[in-house]
């Protein structure tokens, strides 16, 4: 299958559906502190979606039964909303996704919850750094392995390990679509990125190694060594001015 563009106009849709996503992870990245259970975040971020008039893109996704995906300390991504209460110390991943009008938007940040460990902090900062890295790559003309590249070199020039297993992807009327896009790779290798491509760039990082393993729940994937994991992702445009961040937000006014 072959990655298909998206207008200027629709690039805009999608945009209005990555504003709705982003104010919803700002508060929920504010709703974060020791005690509050992953359900309770996962109720919270339903209640904004729908307010705003879009619909959860997790709800439902192959049966999955919340609207965000809260991974804990050495879960990766996909672990399901429940009565855990975060601790003082954890890590928190929380992924989620809006359909507005049809367009699909998805993003994903790490919290700290409370004061966390050293390798915790720097690990939260190297998975954002690796972000920004990739999304600087996604030019017209390049392919995807100039964005796996950049992610791999910042995680790695860290200390950490990409997980490889999982990557990113097209997103547009579906949440998952083509091409997909590794954190890792070589530069000039891959898909090429043309002109409305629209790709959901998502560094998975684990403190240790980058092996994973799938939960008894069917969901959660977490790292097989049980190190620390952190995941950011946004979804990005490939535009003739550059790369455009879907899932930013509004600026806040000065
Ligand atoms: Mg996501
Ligand atoms: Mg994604």
């Amino acid at each position: 299958m072959v990655p298909v563009p998206k207008t200027p106009g629709e690039v805009d849709a999608m945009a209005a559906s990555g504003a709705v996503l982003a104010a919803c992870l700002d508060m929920l990245c504010a709703a974060v502190r020791p005690g509050v259970t992953t359900i309770e975040l996962d109720r919270l971020a339903e209640e904004h979606i729908r307010a705003h008039g879009g619909v959860p893109a997790f709800k439902g996704y192959r049966g999955f039964p919340g609207s965000i995906c809260p991974s804990v300390n050495s879960e990766v991504v996909h672990a399901i909303p429940g009565p855990y209460a975060l601790r003082e110390g954890d890590l928190v991943s929380i992924d989620a996704g809006v359909v507005l009008d049809g367009w699909v938007s998805d993003s994903a940040r790490t919290v700290a919850v409370g004061e966390v460990a050293d390798v915790a902090r720097r690990l939260l900062e190297a998975t954002e750094r690796a972000l920004e890295r990739g999304i600087a790559a996604a030019l017209v003309g390049h392919h995807v392995g100039d964005i796996g590249h950049a992610v791999q070199a910042e995680v790695e020039g860290a200390g950490f390990s990409v997980v490889r297993s999982l990557v990113g992807h097209g997103v547009g009327r579906t949440m998952h679509e083509e091409p997909q896009v590794p954190n890792f790779g070589l530069p000039g290798t891959g898909a090429e990125l043309v002109e409305g491509i629209v790709i959901a760039i998502e560094p998975m990082v684990n403190a240790g190694d980058h092996e994973v393993v799938m939960g008894p729940d069917g969901w959660t994937i977490s790292s097989r060594d049980g190190s620390l994991s952190a995941h950011f992702e946004h979804t990005v445009a490939v535009t003739a001015a550059g790369p455009r961040i879907l899932t930013m937000g509004a600026p806040v006014p000065a």
